[in-house]
């Protein structure tokens, strides 16, 4: 079986098409500046990387392309498109109306479109990306794989915001967490490198990339997460402010001449270690010019490392313990004294890591950090939210 799995942002579109009998990627690729001048896609299979420089005003031509790609005689994966048995769709926010992975249908992009006022930054591109699929392969299922899914299990006490409760239930406002693919993948890997049943396990796992998440999934399931209503909760992040006494905004708006709207901005884009340290977003900028001596550089690491450390303390107490810490994404996979900063003093948890192991270059697989004597397990584990994707079409359509 092989699956396309797609991820639409409004002005980008990656795809995966992955033989699911081997779990391999057989090409994938994508397309940038959907609908402005300059577009092209980047398509790559074992055979190479081609670059096709064609306009694509929308989504449709877009995905077009990317099927042409496919069956390409000279650079293609496929003979025909009839061997992509399902598209695997990468959908933000279910809201309170999905809890797990759903097929495409009317009714199902209807609810979408209702909800798509809780992420606007994502909904319109996501749903954008799924109808350019319908037109272009109507007859193939399609499979939505929503990002705030695996966080679906959390208990009231944790998705609640202290507010009226009649607003909550009217205006949908609640935690809802996002990164739930990634969050779901890596606690998956770590109960099997635990080799303990799911059901005996306290992990916390640690996303951190451009944007930043945390979640406590016991028993393999997910009890509390960082991020919120939108993903401008939780730990502070490349450009994100993270969390923030919400008088902030009154007080922006005023000194400032600021929006709501304006201050939302504000906080998604000119805050998080980019805003703290002046120098960046990219942690690799940030440890360079901290280890250069640029002490704002050191003090948006610091901020970073705390926060961080603050909620996985939270989730241990949350769970009444914890088996197993795991870092993931751009920043969890690769910056190793962010990694060094967070479990610093933390062997009154039992955490403590292995100071050589944690500096070695992951190589792609887990990558175990902890220390000897280290009572819980430390673990880098490289994220995969398109297998992911792929994994829930393909049980999907075997259902
Ligand atoms: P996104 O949320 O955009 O998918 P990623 O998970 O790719 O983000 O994480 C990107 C961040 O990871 C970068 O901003 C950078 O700070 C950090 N990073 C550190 N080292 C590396 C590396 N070797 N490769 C990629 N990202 C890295």
């Amino acid at each position: 079986m092989k699956i396309l799995v797609v991820n639409a942002g409004s002005s980008s579109l990656k795809y995966q098409l992955i033989d699911m009998d081997t779990e391999k990627v057989i090409a994938k690729g994508g397309c940038e500046r959907i609908g402005i001048r300059g577009s092209k896609l980047t398509h790559k299979t074992s055979r190479g990387e081609t670059a096709i420089e064609k306009d694509m005003p929308n989504h449709k031509v877009a995905i077009q392309l990317v099927l042409d790609a496919l069956v390409h005689p000279e650079y293609g994966a496929i003979k025909s498109m009839k061997e992509i048995d399902a598209v695997g769709h990468r959908m933000v926010h279910s809201a309170e109306d999905f809890d797990r992975t759903v097929l495409v249908t009317d009714q199902v992009m209807q609810k979408c479109k209702q909800n798509a006022e809780l992420a606007p930054l994502h909904m319109p591109a996501n749903i954008l990306g799924v109808e350019a699929c319908l037109e272009v392969m109507p007859n193939t299922p399609m499979g939505l794989v929503f990002d705030t899914a695996f966080h679906s299990t959390m208990p009231p006490h944790a998705y609640m915001y202290a507010i009226d409760y009649n607003d909550y239930k009217e205006l949908k406002i609640r935690r809802y967490g996002f990164h739930g693919t990634s969050h779901k993948y890596v606690s998956q890997e770590a109960i099997k490198y635990l080799g303990k049943p799911a059901e005996e396990t306290k992990i916390v796992t640690c996303h951190l990339g451009g944007g930043s998440s945390i979640s406590a999934v016991k028993g393999g399931k997910c009890i509390d997460t960082s991020m919120g209503f939108t993903p401008l909760a939780g730990v502070p992040m490349g450009t994100r402010s993270g969390d923030i006494d919400p008088a902030v905004l009154e007080y922006l708006a005023s000194k400032k001449h600021f929006s709501v709207l304006d201050c939302i901005n504000y906080l998604n884009k000119n805050g998080g270690v980019a805003g703290i340290s002046g120098v960046s977003s990219d942690f690799r900028d940030l440890t360079k010019a901290a280890s250069e001596g640029n002490e704002r550089a050191q003090l948006a690491l610091d901020v970073f490392s705390y926060c961080v450390k603050k909620y996985i303390g939270s989730y241990i107490a949350a769970m009444n313990g914890i088996d197993c810490l795991v870092f993931t994404a751009g920043i969890g996979e690769n910056t190793w004294q962010v990694r060094r900063d967070i479990c610093k003093d933390m062997d009154f948890f039992g955490i403590s890591i292995d100071q050589l192991r944690n500096e070695q270059k992951n190589d792609g697989s887990i990558h175990d950090i902890s220390a000897a004597d280290s009572k819980v397990k430390v673990l880098v584990i490289p994220t995969n939210e398109e297998l992911v994707i792929a994994r829930e079409t393909k049980e999907l359509l075997e259902k």
